[in-house]
């Protein structure tokens, strides 16, 4: 590429996060952005970016963007060899088993989840053991091993929705416990939840929901179904990252607050800029693991690659399918 055409194409890109990246710190992420775009078009690779990346990821080198179920949905669709998956690690693992032919890496091997460590296959398996006959709900932060011990997946934007279409009295649903409570205050459903929690989510507190509207008069409030019920409570509206970000594309409130991972707010906030942004911080250190040069190490070097033993990733897809298909 002409360095007029580099300069150009900076310059565009640039524009898409002026609003949230001061322009002294572009020149360090501008050679990494632009390796990647030349990087993907060499190898024939996309990359699915989660809604919690940092802008100059997010808005100018991914190729889907999404919650986890716009990205499980669209990585079916890919038509790459390579599947870069900017996000955590059972991310990556969904991507994989949804595309067993293709190569899929993700940049940071260590890209966990505080959610996705909290329980075994093997929980699973005593679970089902204790309470007989309750269909297993499984949330998509999981690992391919446990979604393979499940009936069905669910994520924060459809989890209601699943859970009605079993029709039952009485469910399993795991491992998040506020997600859980959430969702049987939804819909009345007896769940037994799992003593998982986000560490991100976790975090946010009723009092510091009052507090941010007492110092922000009218801005609204919008809390993400994995913090705790006694919050949700205190916001106007709750929902999937992906129903925050509707919330605010149609409503265009004056002044608003996301309950969620930090970089959330910064990836909407660039799209709406007549909306004030009120930002609380609160960063997921496994998401924030994968940067530009990770990124950009990955496709140079084919690392790292997420593989699934097969008999696994066909009950983890047979899970996550049933889901799709409700
Ligand atoms: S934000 Fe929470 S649920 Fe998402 S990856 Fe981080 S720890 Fe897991």
């Amino acid at each position: 590429m002409s360095a007029a055409l580099a300069f150009d194409s900076r310059t565009s890109l640039y524009d898409r996060v002026r609003r949230v990246i001061p322009p002294m710190e572009w020149p360090a992420f501008a050679d990494d952005v632009d390796a990647i775009l030349r990087l993907k078009r060499a190898r024939n690779a996309v990359i699915l970016a989660h809604n919690y990346m940092t802008p100059e990821i997010f808005h100018c080198v991914a190729d889907i963007t999404g919650d986890s179920l716009a990205l499980a949905r669209e990585a079916q669709t890919v038509r790459a060899e390579i599947i870069v998956v900017a996000g955590v690690h059972f991310m990556a693992e969904t991507a994989k088993m949804l595309n067993p032919g293709k190569t899929v890496l993700i940049p940071d091997l260590q890209a966990g989840c505080s959610l996705a460590s909290s329980i075994t296959a093997e929980d699973v398996r005593l679970l089902r053991q204790r309470y007989p006959g309750r269909p297993v709900i499984t949330y998509v932060n999981t690992s391919a091993a446990v979604k393979a011990e499940s009936d069905i997946c669910c994520t924060s934007g459809n989890a209601k929705k699943i859970v009605e279409s079993l029709g039952e009295p009485e469910v399993i649903m795991i491992p998040d416990k506020y997600l859980a409570a959430n969702v049987a205050r939804e819909t009345g459903v007896k769940i037994i939840s799992w003593e998982g929690a986000c560490e991100v989510h976790e975090r946010f507190t009723a009092r510091q929901i009052r507090t941010l509207r007492a110092e922000n008069p009218g801005v609204v409030v919008l809390a993400h179904p994995e913090c705790p019920p006694d919050v949700v409570d205190e916001a106007d509206f709750a929902g999937s990252t992906a129903a925050m970000s509707e919330y605010v594309q149609h409503r265009q409130p004056g002044r608003v607050v996301l309950i969620t991972e930090c970089s959330m707010a910064d990836n909407v906030a660039v799209l709406h800029p007549k909306v004030d942004f009120v930002r609380p911080c609160n960063l997921c250190p496994h998401m924030k693991r994968i940067s530009l040069s990770n990124i950009r190490a990955s496709l140079e070097n084919l690392q790292h690659e997420v593989t699934i033993d097969p008999a696994i990733a066909a009950g983890a897809r047979q899970a996550v399918e049933r889901m799709l298909n409700v």
